[in-house]
């Protein structure tokens, strides 16, 4: 069974491989959709953000990592996954999560949305977090890996 987990990974931090590590323990397959939108102001290219993602994955025999412009759903259909697999921290990510589920459904019944929850030490890592800190001088050692922690230096120097 294929599950895709979609996100703008930007960039892609421990909180992320920790679901990443978790799906692949019940999916035989995940596909790691990076969102390639240009209406959205990140701070990492579409290619930077999808070269993290597979340096970062590379040890994961059964995930691969593709970018994708448009609807989750389409990226969906295009690689046949069964679920979309979404991360939970706090009760904060539920009403999102839960309004992108509920489209999703609306747009395509058959496929339905799977919620992992992180490990405790990551429910308060975001990417956002880690570019503020990274900005202001603060160490992301703890929080992304080392190609990441190094190009982040590199953005805000
Ligand atoms: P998006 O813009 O689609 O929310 P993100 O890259 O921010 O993209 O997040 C992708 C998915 O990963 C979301 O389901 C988000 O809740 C989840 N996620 C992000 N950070 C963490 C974390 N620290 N622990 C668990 N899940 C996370």
């Amino acid at each position: 069974m294929v599950g895709l987990y979609p996100g703008t990974f930007d960039p892609i931090t421990f909180g992320h491989i920790d679901i990443v590590m978790r799906a692949s323990r019940i999916f035989s397959k995940i596909v790691v959709v990076i969102a390639d939108n240009p209406n959205k102001k990140n701070l990492f290219s579409i290619e930077e953000r999808l070269d993290f993602a597979k340096e970062c994955l590379k040890d994961y025999p059964n995930v691969e990592v593709i970018k994708h412009k448009g609807l989750v759903i389409d990226a969906v259909e295009i690689t046949q996954a069964s679920a979309i697999i979404r991360g939970l921290r706090a009760l904060s990510d539920f009403e999102y999560e839960f309004q992108m589920a509920f489209t999703n459904r609306q747009l395509n019944d058959k496929i339905d949305t799977v919620f992992l929850m992180t490990s405790a030490r990551y429910t308060n890592l975001s990417s956002s977090m880690v570019k503020q800190l990274s900005q202001f001088g603060g160490n992301v050692d703890k929080y992304v890996s080392p190609i990441v922690a190094e190009a982040l230096k590199k953005k805000f120097e």
